[in-house]
């Protein structure tokens, strides 16, 4: 464990980039309390996981922090009795769905998705019924029960990879549109119905702001997360889940600025892998930052508390659990895009 001084200098590594009302105020104070969490995790045999959204203090205090692929396959292959899943709520569910004989926690329980909440199993039966014998192709921010009714589920990281993996060629991809676009240009040979839901993170950003960030920094490379609209990845020189615009940024060693279109709390590792490179939000306001409120409601505070207190517990229903596992098994066996 790196003593406080390092981690408090870590958990200030990307404040520049933060809103005012999120940065922390006493880094010192911040690794104290990480220092507690890390303890208490240790009396209980947890692992804490946290996706790349989180808050820097959050990402700091946890053993793993990735994307939504990378979480899962940790959430599957733990041997700690507790998972703490600082992330949102469908999230949580997956690791309880994947590894159904451990205590998964959710620190804060209205830490939900807007683009999973855009989905229920009623609006996916009556897709269902319109498109008969698709194979329906899920997103993984979906809830269990919508899981339970897909056929395999996908991540940003390895969605066209799962959709070129069907035998079949019709296919209902759900529920994020942009996603499904995205990987309906680099499948043309399938047949792709695509549902209606979005993600309001990341479909709020339009060309014309990405150009006026891009006009302030001439020759930076422009770096997309396919859940941002067509405008935007037309414009992209690299599109990639969280964690691949790690090695997106990896493979422009001459490039010093990067222009990112997504959630803001992704800069904190980007800063921490490639301290000598700068790292834009590409929304070019003053104070959004491509925010996520949903994936800002864990603390340390909150999460300390639930270490402590045992909450909040996330269970399933045993059905929907078992084939939401099949969907998230298949998907799971499906590498990487790239
Ligand atoms: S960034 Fe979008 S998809 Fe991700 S948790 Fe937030 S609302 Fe859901």
């Amino acid at each position: 464990m790196k003593n406080a001084e390092a981690v408090a200098d870590v958990v200030t590594i990307a404040e520049e980039s933060i809103p005012a009302h999120w940065r922390v105020a006493d880094p010192r104070e911040a690794a104290r309390t990480i220092a507690r969490i890390r303890s208490l995790a240790r009396s209980r045999n947890a692992v804490l996981l946290a996706h790349n959204y989180q808050l820097p203090a959050v990402q700091e205090a946890a053993d793993f922090v990735g994307d939504s692929l990378g979480l899962a396959l940790e959430a599957r292959k733990t041997g700690a009795e507790v998972i703490v899943f600082c992330g949102v709520h469908f999230m949580a569910e997956s690791a309880r769905i994947l590894n159904p004989g451990k205590t998964v926690l959710l620190p804060n329980l209205s830490a939900g998705c807007a683009l999973a909440d855009s989905i229920t199993p009623e609006s996916l039966l009556q897709w269902k019924e319109r498109f008969p014998d698709h194979t329906v192709v899920t997103y993984i921010n979906s809830s269990a029960e919508v899981k339970a009714l897909s056929d395999i589920c996908c991540t940003s990281a390895n969605a066209v990879s799962v959709v070129r993996s069907l035998p079949g060629k019709k296919i209902l991809f759900t529920p994020d549109r942009n996603l499904g676009r995205w990987v309906a240009r680099q499948v043309p040979e399938k047949e792709i119905v695509i549902y209606d839901g979005a993600c309001p993170t990341h479909d709020v950003l339009r060309d014309a702001s990405v150009d006026k960030v891009k006009a302030g920094h001439p020759g930076a490379v422009v770096i997309a997360h396919p859940e941002c609209r067509e405008d935007i990845l037309a414009m992209a020189d690299e599109i990639c889940s969280t964690s691949g615009m790690m090695d997106a940024v990896a493979r422009h060693p001459e490039a010093r600025t990067f222009i990112v279109a997504t959630e803001w709390g992704l800069l904190h590792q980007l800063k921490k892998r490639f301290p000598d490179r700068e790292f834009i939000p590409a929304d070019g306001c003053i104070g959004c930052r491509l925010h996520c409120p949903y994936m800002k409601m864990i603390d340390l505070e909150g999460l300390e508390r639930s270490l402590r207190e045992n909450v909040f517990e996330i269970t399933v229903d045993e059905e929907d659990a078992r084939l939401a596992r099949r969907a998230l098994e298949r998907m799971m066996a499906v590498p990487r895009d790239r």
